[in-house]
């Protein structure tokens, strides 16, 4: 109901499918209740925000174009398209999600590919038209002469400069997702974030047979999740013999050994025996078109991580409020 209010009416019409289906991710409902705000849905930002919303812009039906097809891209265009407009979703990959095709494969997280799923057959129903492997710069939006544009092209991994990186082997963690990082036996995972990503990697690599210490930059792992799903997964690292090092900041490589900083006193804290470091340091905005469209005289928006890396819920919020101002 959170997720869906049309919930009951889709079932008596037998609309199953239509469903907007709860992912479970216990973000924006109870994680916000025990935060202290208003629950809502990182599917559905509508909910607990009704009676505070902004109208929708009004004008006639007008061509939109997209760039960007992750959660913030998805929901845009569908919220674009519900009202009336000609929308078309160019997506640079060959499929829709952005980051949350990657999400869907830490353990136990493959239902957090829903939020694709619901927003593929949310984008489909719409009319959407989607252009997959299709990368927006200025000439495609010069050639297609939209009349707005909604920029959603995401984040990529932030990289930190670690001193003696070119001594020792440092992969990242979407490579260790995408399966592409050919780590070592020994790995210490480099969580800057304290969210899902470096507790997701560190679990997959330790059911991947690997010996796993999660060095994190904060008082404990998943310092940044709420209560629930932190709890859950703290305990399953710890039953599967997982070595979690709080307050620990890598700088350094040599060799098999990584360098961490304790991040309150500052004092040093070297690790030996580590085969293979994996970076699960952050993302960075992708902010090359926002930069390649300026002056070109159509109203640019940005919603999603090209603004600032978060997480699904702004993204898609921003996506929304995006599809309703154009
Ligand atoms: C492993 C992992 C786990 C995560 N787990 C969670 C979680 O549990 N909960 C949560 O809320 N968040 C999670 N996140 C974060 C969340 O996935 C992101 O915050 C969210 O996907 C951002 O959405 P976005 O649409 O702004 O950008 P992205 O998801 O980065 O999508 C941007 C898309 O734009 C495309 N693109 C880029 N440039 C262009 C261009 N010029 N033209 C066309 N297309 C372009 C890219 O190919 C990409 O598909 C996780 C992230 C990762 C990596
Ligand atoms: S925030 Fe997540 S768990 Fe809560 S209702 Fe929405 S999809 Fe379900």
């Amino acid at each position: 109901m959170i997720s869906d209010p049309e919930m009951p009416n889709k079932a008596r019409e037998g609309r199953f499918d239509d469903i907007r289906a709860c992912i479970a991710c216990n973000q924006a409902c109870i994680g916000h209740f025990h935060a202290g705000y208003g629950i809502s849905c990182i599917q559905n930002p509508l909910t607990g925000r009704e009676a505070k919303l902004p109208p929708p812009a009004r004008g006639p039906s007008r061509t939109i174009l997209v760039a960007g097809g992750g959660p913030a891209g998805m929901k845009a265009a569908v919220t674009a398209a519900g009202r009336g407009h000609r929308v078309i979703l160019c997506e640079a990959g060959p499929r829709l999600g952005g980051q949350a095709l990657l999400a869907q494969l830490l353990p136990e997280r493959a239902e957090f590919g829903g939020l694709i799923t619901n927003l593929e057959r949310e984008i489909a129903q719409a009319g959407v038209q989607v252009r997959l492997n299709t990368r927006v710069d200025r000439a495609l939006v010069e050639a297609l002469a939209p009349d707005a544009v909604i920029v959603a092209t995401g984040a990529t991994p932030y990289e930190p400069p670690v001193e003696g990186r070119e001594d020792g082997h440092v992969t990242g963690a979407w490579a260790v997702l995408q399966g592409s990082a050919n780590t070592g036996a020994r790995v210490l995972v480099a969580d800057w974030r304290a969210d899902w990503v470096g507790m997701g990697v560190a679990e997959k690599l330790v059911l991947d047979g690997h010996s796993v210490t999660l060095a994190v930059d904060a008082p404990h792992a998943g310092f940044n999740l709420q209560m629930y799903l932190r709890s859950h997964w703290i305990a399953r690292l710890h039953r599967l013999g997982v070595e979690i090092v709080p307050d620990a900041r890598l700088y350094g490589v040599d060799g098999t050994t990584a360098y961490l900083m304790h991040n309150v006193s500052g004092e040093a804290m070297p690790r030996e025996g580590v085969d293979t470091v994996v970076l699960a340091t952050g993302h960075a905005s992708e902010t090359g078109l926002e930069q390649a469209l300026a002056g070109i005289g159509v109203p640019v928006l940005l919603a999603g991580d090209c603004l600032s890396p978060r997480s699904a819920e702004e993204a898609v919020h921003e996506g929304f409020l995006a599809g309703r101002q154009v």
